[in-house]
């Protein structure tokens, strides 16, 4: 059971205190707070945790400060919308800030290779406008004789080059403890130049063990890729790993699933759920087109396929959009043959804006009611 405050409602209140005391009151009943930063709004919420069931949603309504009660039916408890009683929640990270209502690009190498590479991309963001990338510094490769990614050794110059070009967020993977460690001692290290996104990739979707560490701190927010293999509902549950954590800058990324009948993409394109997760869950929503698409494969009006499921993403008002660049994809050491040029970053960076121009039409045009 959640019970939602009313906006003005202040930590020390005595409203608060009292509507606390008589949740506590009942048997087994522990409560967390949770103070949500909504799209327009931040309000305390104040979640039930253990029996629930027989704890009555009434007496709590007759507080004057609370908003509103929800009971939580579904699986994903902190995530969930509970069928629409929850807001979105949004949250602000090294100056930039996240939502289920904006969108922000996050253009960058899939894989750290060398300097003046990274060094040719962050400049051509900057060119642009653009404070959001990616870069890999450790890539879990399907076979063990591929490159494993420049690891640790990478991120004092990785971070020093972000800061130079006024790189405010990274997305970087990681895949075990001690990398979340290392990430956050080498950001130290360089006087905070940027920051990073925890990235969660598919193969780790449901590494339990993985997702409690970068949930039980809160230094840094996460960016969970959907698993590949398994339910949207499952990897929802996953997600709520991080959450339950502690750590609720969380965004959810779709990426794509593995099944054949994805052919001739290296995935089989989910951006059509961009909606169902913004439904379901109270997270901002990425899709990463490079992923899903995995080549440059184009359409004879000439349009890249990543192009065309990004925009696919878009229009269905994705908040995020993870995509490799690459300035020379054949020195590129992991996914180059599906990295867009830098020379397409102007046309890509317009073609998003174009379709999500299209995107907020539809809303004030097309939207039903509530
Ligand atoms: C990546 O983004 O570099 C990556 C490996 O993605 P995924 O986990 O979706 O395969
Ligand atoms: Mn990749």
């Amino acid at each position: 059971m959640i019970i939602v405050m009313k906006a003005d409602t202040q930590p020390d209140s005595p409203e608060l205190s009292q509507v606390i005391q008589m949740a506590e009151g009942y048997p087994g009943i522990t409560t967390q707070l949770h103070r949500i930063e909504g799209a327009t709004r931040s309000v305390i919420e104040i979640y039930l945790l253990g029996p629930t069931g027989v704890v009555p949603t009434e007496p709590f309504e007759e507080f004057t400060s609370v908003e509103r009660v929800v009971r939580v039916t579904e699986k994903f408890r902190s995530i969930g919308r509970h069928g629409g009683g929850l807001e979105a929640v949004g949250f602000d990270y090294n100056g930039v800030h996240f939502s289920q209502e904006n969108l922000h690009v996050f253009p960058g190498v899939c894989a750290v290779d060398e300097p003046h590479n990274l060094e040719d991309t962050f400049k051509a963001l900057q060119e642009n406008g653009v404070q959001t990338s990616r870069a890999g510094a450790y890539k879990p490769r399907t076979s063990p004789y591929d490159f494993q990614g420049k690891g640790a050794a990478c991120l004092p110059w990785v971070f020093e080059l972000a800061g130079k070009f006024g790189i405010r967020v990274i997305a970087m993977e990681v895949t075990h403890e001690k990398h979340v460690n290392e990430i956050r001692q080498a950001l130290r290290e360089s006087g905070n130049a940027t920051g990073v996104m925890l990235q969660i990739g598919t193969r780790n979707a449901q590494n339990f063990e993985l997702l409690k560490v970068v949930g039980q701190q809160t230094e840094l927010p996460v960016l969970f890729k959907r698993g590949m293999g398994i339910t949207l509902e499952e990897s929802l549950n996953a997600c709520e790993y991080v959450a339950s954590g502690g750590n609720r800058r969380i965004i959810f990324a779709l990426r794509g699933m593995k099944t054949n009948l994805g052919d001739p993409h290296r995935n089989f394109v989910d951006f059509a759920h961009v909606p169902v997760v913004k439904r379901l869950s109270r997270l901002p929503v990425c899709i990463d087109p490079s992923h899903s698409v995995g080549s440059r494969a184009k359409s004879p009006e000439g349009l890249l396929d990543i192009f065309n499921v990004t925009a696919q993403g878009v229009i269905a008002g994705a908040n995020l959009v993870l995509v490799d660049f690459h300035p020379r994809p054949e020195e590129a050491l992991c996914d180059g043959p599906q990295a867009l040029l830098i020379s397409e970053l102007p046309r890509f960076l317009e073609d998003v804006q174009i379709v999500r121009k299209a995107y907020e039409e539809r809303v004030k045009r097309t939207a039903l009611p509530d």
